[in-house]
């Protein structure tokens, strides 16, 4: 690994600072992603700016019944928070199916988000990959993919975003609030993540040396009936092979409002705003559950390798829809 100069922030001025006066400064959060990238050379950084110690710690309430959930709180203090687990639950229960307690305890909010995908070939430097070195060539769309994208991605890059708190954080229409040294700035999830196209190594809306300082969960999406579900290689202690975040809100047997959104088959968490649609209005039956999971995966377009994603996908919204809705699945 190669040497690095290691800080520690007090206040977000510092921090900023820190980082625009050194092009090569990172930000370090729990250090549980980006130090495993530093021991394998994809990142070099030559210093860390340490934001742990940031008052950006904890969840409050906002006045339209929502929360904002600081940057530096921990994996493991946002999936046990009780206002979490009782407005927002697909949230926790999307935190705690992610890596295991003792990662949960350090990683955090705004390094969770910002975390870099798990496609072997990224990791790999003896490997082609666009994603890490621009123009050179992606070795996964003729190599091993069964655990690649098949939705919103291009020939340039076919990898999946790793991250389960931020497809729940999708489904529920949060905000990312940031500082820079011009001021403040929020980006919706929905357009943090910026699609995949010609440049894979551009990831995110984020200005250069911002810094995430919190997500706020909009109070509209507060008591929704909600449910995060991830399918995986193995029972724990592994990213998502298929995962979904839905919300429904029923009332007089139709759907008033429906939010889904899908993990570990895009480069970002995918928001299924046709499947939304077909089932707003509606009245949940088995059927119209799975026309909603079927419209979800018709843009789908796998690679030889990970079709069997596009079924899993669809067969898991159907379940977690007709689990939320209480619907018997059987037609
Ligand atoms: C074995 C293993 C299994 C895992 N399994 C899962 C899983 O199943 N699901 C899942 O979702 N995740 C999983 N993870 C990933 C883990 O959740 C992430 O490593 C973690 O969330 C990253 O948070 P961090 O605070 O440690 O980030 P760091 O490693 O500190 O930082 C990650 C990135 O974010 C930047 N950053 C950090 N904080 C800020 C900020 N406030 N503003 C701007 N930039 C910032 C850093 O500069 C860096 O680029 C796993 C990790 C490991 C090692
Ligand atoms: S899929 Fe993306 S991250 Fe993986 S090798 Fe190809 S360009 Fe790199």
């Amino acid at each position: 690994m190669r040497e690095f100069a290691y800080q520690r922030a007090a206040q977000i001025r510092d921090a900023l600072t820190a980082v625009a006066d050194d092009a090569g400064a990172r930000y370090l959060g729990g250090g549980t992603n980006i130090v495993d990238l530093m021991k394998c050379g994809v990142e070099e950084p030559t210093r860390l700016v340490d934001v742990r110690r940031l008052p950006l710690d904890g969840v409050s309430g906002t006045p339209d019944g929502g929360l904002v959930i600081g940057a530096t709180t921990t994996n493991s203090d946002l999936a046990a928070h009780p206002e979490v687990r009782r407005r927002f639950p697909s949230v926790s229960q999307a935190v705690l199916a992610g890596a295991s307690g003792q990662l949960r305890n350090m990683a955090t909010v705004g390094g969770n988000l910002l975390q870099r995908t798990r496609c072997g070939y990224f990791a790999d430097l003896s490997r082609p990959c666009n994603k890490r070195t621009p123009g050179s060539g992606c070795a996964a769309i003729e190599g091993v993919h069964h655990n690649h994208a098949v939705l919103g991605h291009s020939e340039h890059c076919v990898a999946t975003h790793p991250s389960d708190m931020a497809v729940a954080l999708a489904a529920l229409d949060a905000v990312v609030c940031y500082e820079t040294l011009d001021g403040p700035g929020e980006v919706p999830l929905s357009r943090f993540y910026l699609p995949v196209g010609d440049r894979p190594d551009r990831e995110t809306a984020l200005p250069a040396g911002a810094l995430i300082t919190a997500v706020v969960l909009p109070g509209a999406a507060a008591g929704l009936r909600s449910r995060y579900r991830k399918v995986r290689e193995r029972a724990s202690y592994a990213f998502a092979t298929v995962s979904v975040a839905a919300a429904l809100d029923i009332r007089d047997g139709v759907v008033r409002d429906v939010r889904i959104a899908l993990g570990g088959v895009a480069s970002r968490p995918w928001r299924a705003g046709s499947a939304e649609a077909l089932l707003r209005g509606t009245r949940p039956t088995a059927d119209r559950l799975l026309a909603c999971a079927e419209e979800a995966l018709s843009e789908a377009n796998p690679l030889p390798d990970n079709g069997y994603k596009v079924i899993l996908a669809r067969n898991l919204i159907e379940a977690v829809l007709g689990e939320l809705a209480g619907t018997e699945m059987d037609r």
